[in-house]
């Protein structure tokens, strides 16, 4: 809120003004800050001082008013909004990885990602929002971008970016134009809706700049001419603005959306022009809107009056006139993947470093603002130079990160989510930019005093020709009255008279003539008619009769009428009496009481505001003093748990906070120094230590050197594998035996080492491990480590024989969804591998599964609520039901309704799709669906 009050000074003439701004916004910027873990240590409701402190300006009239200009900067701090999208599968990937599971999982109500580390292990990382591959456009904007351009419009920066792999949605996020279907319309489009619906047309301007950045050259998308336009700073401010790029007014959104086109085939064409692809350049979309402030009279917010401002508004409360400048940048990143240095692209390897700076440099700023580091390498890139405000400035910011689903793109995806969660530690300083236009607010004042003062001196003087005049018009309206009164009189006389005359003389006419008519008459008719003569006669003098009687009426009307005039006179003269003259005068002093009132008031007001910036002030140097105390206790306990390293083994995935995950980073990296110092044949033989405690260690460091493909072939060769199987057969200790499952699941994921663990009698091992544990996460491990084993064609028939099968069946047991997950995945393995066996013609006979006696289970946990069980069993159904010699168990079984089911409700269409052939496919099927009266 703001305001700012004025009064006069004593006689002299002199204007005190007092800037009082104050501001406080209420509305967070958070896309959707409940909930978010991530979200947390931001003050959302901080109430800023704007005014320089404690400075209440008094400026004499005689002061300059070019002086009285006010740069307003209020700031505060505000995380930068992280949130990931999903690109659904394409086409292309449908078919390729028909048999493979998604590489990430979203759980979008908890607003955390999962990313597979392998076929049985994943990280869990939390954003801001997470958005599925069915998120809409709308709902995109929403979250990601609505937040920030609303803030623009009330007068702060903000940066909205997409920043992921070629091909996982930035441009579709941000520039769809949605021409042919309003509903993809992107971020861009949505934005300028929002911002045109918000301005004054003619008043408020929209400017719009689209530029391209590509090897270190910024180039007009406008303008396609115009190419390396300069970037600059404004040395006091520090704004960064591109002062050779076009800059077109936006007057309506039909217009926008032609500038976008023209911006993007311009793209099109330059980057034919340098032989690139769009993927290598950035796009970035400079907004600016400039905005007078208005709000209604009566808010305690911040008001100004428009240029015509008048007297009557200002004595509802003087506000200086605010002109809020802001600006949006929206970027579209390139992508993230590495260029080939190798020059297969046709670059050079000059070339390739220069495409790649601007993003690597971003990279570097977001890691030096993520660690606080004191160096931010801003000027390293024009990229970086561009997002100056945008990273650790002074802008609210929003970045999307972009991923697709295929595992193939495991590193690329990893390495985009970790750009993500580091720039989530990135804080901005906000600040709100506006100026009090204080010359004009002088000269306005200076003009309304004139005013105020002439319209005073012309009422006293009013005042005082009213006194004089009073008497007079008195006197002369007594004789008004009186002379008035004469006149109705006199005229009522003579009217009077006047109607008596006429009705005398019409009477004495009329009875003249009757008499000279009787006359005429009396000797023409007979005397038969003479009783006629006489009624005739009498009609006559009833007509006269009633004509008299009109005129009597109207002689009353008048008089009525001269008796209303009396009575307007009487009420003329009273009035006349009553009239005070005093009434505007007393109007005026009011209104400055009121004036002063308010004005005190307003003083009041500040000293209670300053009061409570002063204690939020105390509040806030409290809270930063425990937060240290906190990160110091915490960093304390990390170090003291150094001692049980490997106590996460690989196997188990939980989500880490990222402190955690920092810690088992960091055990992982003194491992990798005992692996180097210590020497890999020394860790293995403690494993064979006398002492139990060293026994755990060093299976724990063994089981984390296993999750590393690198060092699994050294593993082995060192014996490691013997002796991790050897502690599964004798130890007692159930972590031992947890932990050395694991690492053995570990080394199943490659197929030299699943025959080794064959053959060594593995199998055999870890049936028993899985028949004495009670530990879900032992279950987990052993159940992992066999289904790893389940994936190899050759290890079939020996694994059922040595009792696979039956082991991994006893694990459903446990009913954790952890375990269960991984045994229907060892089922799905099995079954996939044997319906290739069945296809190539080297397996007959029936599924060794059902032989098993594992229908019942696959049956009963088809539909399970749990995706990547259902997901498992679902794919392993439809490997059984291609082979028709399991067709007649599979129907006994009930699994036929499962797999109607599957072909009309997966949620994945290839598994659909195989579900619908494998069904149409078989002749046991089609007879039994018929049997049943089932058209399919
Ligand atoms: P980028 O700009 O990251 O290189 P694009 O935006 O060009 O990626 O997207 C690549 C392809 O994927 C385009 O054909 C696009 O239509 C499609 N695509 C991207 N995201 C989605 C989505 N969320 N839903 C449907 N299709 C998408
Ligand atoms: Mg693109």
């Amino acid at each position: 809120m703001a305001f700012t009050s004025v009064h006069k000074n004593g006689g002299g003439g002199g204007v005190t003004i007092t800037p009082r701004a104050l501001l406080r916004v209420d509305r967070p910027l958070s896309v959707n800050s409940s909930g978010s873990a991530a979200a947390s240590g931001n003050g959302h409701k901080p109430v800023v001082a704007a005014t320089p402190a404690g400075s209440p300006s008094v400026r004499p009239k005689s002061a300059s008013p070019s002086s009285t200009a006010y740069h307003r900067r209020s700031s505060m701090p505000n995380r930068v909004r992280v949130a990931v999208r999903l690109r659904p599968r394409n086409a292309e990937e449908l078919v390729s990885d028909v048999d493979f599971a998604d590489c990430v999982e979203l759980q979008p109500e908890l607003k955390r990602l999962k990313l597979r580390k392998n076929n049985w292990d994943c990280e869990t990382y939390q954003f801001d929002e997470v958005l599925t591959e069915t998120s809409s456009q709308k709902r995109v904007y929403e979250v990601v971008a609505k937040p920030v351009v609303e803030s623009v419009l009330e007068g702060y920066n903000g940066t909205v970016m997409a920043y992921g792999q070629t091909g996982t949605g930035k441009t579709f996020t941000l520039g769809r134009l949605g021409m042919d279907d309003c509903s993809d319309r992107g971020i861009m489009v949505r934005a300028m809706e929002d911002i045109l619906a918000d301005i004054l047309p003619g008043e408020d301007t929209v400017t719009v700049s689209y530029l391209q950045l590509y090897m270190e050259s910024v180039q007009d998308l406008l303008a396609p001419e115009k190419d390396n336009i300069a970037i600059t700073e404004d040395p006091k401010t520090g704004d960064v603005s591109v002062p050779g790029a076009t800059q077109v007014q936006i007057q309506d959104q039909s217009s926008f959306v032609r500038l976008l086109d023209v911006g993007e085939a311009n793209r099109f064409a330059a980057n034919t022009k340098l032989n690139t692809e769009s993927s290598r350049s950035h796009a970035i979309l400079l907004v600016q809107v400039k905005k007078t402030v208005r709000v209604k009279a009566g808010d305690r917010e911040l008001i100004v009056l428009n240029e015509n401002g008048t007297g009557s508004q200002l004595t509802k409360g003087i506000r200086a006139p605010t002109i809020r400048r802001s600006k949006l940048l929206i970027v579209d990143l390139a992508g993230s993947e590495r260029v080939d240095k190798s020059g297969s692209e046709g670059h050079t390897l000059e070339e390739a470093k220069s495409i790649n700076l601007s993003l690597t440099a971003l990279g570097k700023c977001i890691n030096a603002l993520a660690e606080n580091s004191p160096h931010v390498p801003i000027r390293d890139s024009k990229l970086t130079r561009m997002l100056r405000d945008s990273f650790g400035g002074t802008a609210r910011t929003s970045l999307v990160v972009t991923i697709g689903p295929s595992p193939r793109h495991r590193g690329e995806t990893s390495s985009t989510i970790m750009f993500g969660q580091r720039a989530m530690k990135v804080e901005n300083m906000v600040k709100l930019k506006e100026e009090f236009d204080y010359k004009s607010l002088c000269r306005r004042l200076e003009t309304e005093l004139d005013r105020l003062v002439a319209e005073n001196e012309r009422q006293i003087k009013a005042r005082e020709d009213n006194e004089d005049d009073s008497a007079r018009s008195l006197e002369e309206a007594q004789q008004c009255v009186f002379e008035a009164e004469s006149k109705l009189a006199s005229a009522l006389e003579a009217e009077m008279t006047k109607l008596q005359k006429e009705m005398t003389e019409v009477v004495g006419k009329h009875q003249k003539e009757l008499m000279e008519q009787m006359q005429k008459h009396q000797m023409e008719l007979a005397d038969a008619l003479a009783a006629q003569q006489q009624e005739r006669g009498h009609r006559e003098r009833l007509e006269k009769h009633s004509k008299i009687m009109g005129l009597r009426l109207s002689l009353e009307k008048e008089s009525q009428k001269r008796e209303h005039l009396e009575q307007e006179l009487r009420a003329i003269k009273s009035e006349a009496s009553r009239k005070s003259l005093n009434g505007n005068l007393q109007k005026q002093s009011d209104e400055l009481l009121i004036l002063r009132q308010r004005l005190d008031d307003e003083l009041k007001d500040r000293e209670r505001l300053e009061e409570e910036i002063r204690s939020l002030k105390e509040q806030v140097s409290l809270l930063s003093d425990e937060g240290d105390e906190h990160t110091r206790r915490m960093m304390e306990k990390g170090g003291s748990e150094r001692s049980s390293i490997g106590s996460e083994s690989p196997g188990v995935s939980i989500s880490k906070p990222n402190h955690m995950r920092d810690t088992i980073n960091g055990q992982r990296a003194t491992i990798a120094k005992l692996f180097e110092q210590v020497g890999l044949h020394k860790i293995l033989s403690l494993l064979e230590s006398e002492d139990v405690d060293v026994r755990v260690h060093a299976v724990k460091v063994v089981a984390n050197l296993a999750a590393e493909e690198a060092n699994q072939e050294k593993i082995v060769e060192a014996g490691g594998l013997g002796s991790l199987l050897n502690l599964l057969q004798s130890s007692e200790d159930e972590t031992i035996r947890r932990v050395a499952a694991g690492a053995v699941a570990n080394l199943a994921m490659n197929e030299t080492n699943q025959e080794l663990i064959m053959a060594q009698g593995g199998i055999g091992l870890l049936a028993r491990t899985a028949d004495d544990a009670e530990d879900p996460q032992t279950l987990r491990m052993v159940a992992g480590a066999i289904a790893n084993l389940c994936g190899n064609d050759k290890l079939q028939i020996k694994l059922r024989e040595e009792g696979g099968i039956r082991a991994l069946l006893g694990m459903v047991r446990s009913r954790h969804p952890d375990v269960l997950a991984q045994v229907a995945r060892g089922i799905a393995n099995f079954a996939k591998c044997e319906s290739r066996g069945a296809a190539q013609g080297y397996k007959t006979g029936r599924s060794l599964l059902i032989d098993d006696g594992a229908l019942p289970w696959i049956v009963a946990n088809a539909n399970n609520d749990a995706s990547p069980i259902r997901r498992h069993i679902e794919l392993a159904l439809c490997h059984l039901a291609q082979h028709e010699v399991n067709a007649k168990d599979l129907v006994a079984g009930g699994a036929l309704w499962e797999l109607v089911r599957i072909s009309r409700e997966c949620s994945r269409e290839d598994i659909r799709n195989l579900a619908q052939r494998t069904l149409n496919a078989s002749g046991t099927f089609q007879s039994e669906l018929r049997r049943l009266h089932l058209v399919y």
